[in-house]
């Protein structure tokens, strides 16, 4: 187990688009699993390559609370997206915050999995939410942006801070 260290908001590497993926080696599958480590010891539900200051179109994911529900998703590309949620949402790289986001409910994502065959999926709920938010991260785009009011504290003395952090 390697755990990578999480750039946090103010690195520059969260503002750059993330290049593609060409293919798959060891160093790429190195890193993936590094980035499931990474992810799983932050008790984050995702993340995505740049925010280990990798430049790739990678993103890992789990919604769940079994190992077995990890996602990698390689050269991810929404295909399509319908529906709306309005929810809090938070990042591994933006520590101790959370902030309300709209995002679609329901998404179909084209992708390479870790053996770079290509898969399509469908995603709904905080799947998708998940999904979008980690696809942001490629584009150099951070979900403050996006925040509806105020980010605000997890810490500020409610059940919040159990927050699931993408
Ligand atoms: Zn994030």
């Amino acid at each position: 187990m390697a755990l990578r260290i999480i750039r946090t908001i103010g690195d520059e590497v969260l503002t750059k688009k993330a290049k593609e993926v060409k293919s798959v080696n060891d160093r790429t599958r190195e890193l993936i699993d590094d980035m499931v480590d990474t992810m799983n010891d932050a008790n984050g539900v995702g993340l995505a390559a740049p925010q280990v200051g990798v430049m790739k179109r990678i993103v890992v994911i789990n919604v769940t609370d079994d190992p077995e529900g990890t996602i990698v998703l390689i050269n991810p590309q929404i295909l399509e997206s319908d529906g709306e949620q309005t929810g809090n949402e938070g990042c591994l790289s933006v520590p101790g915050k959370v902030g309300i986001v709209t995002r679609p409910e329901h998404v179909v994502v084209s992708f390479r999995d870790r053996d770079f065959n290509e898969q399509t999926m469908e995603a709904e709920g905080l799947l998708a939410r998940a999904v979008c938010h980690e696809l942001d991260h490629l584009e150099g785009k951070l979900y403050v942006d996006l925040v509806e009011g105020e980010l605000m504290d997890v810490d500020r003395g409610d059940e919040e801070e159990e927050q699931e952090t993408p």
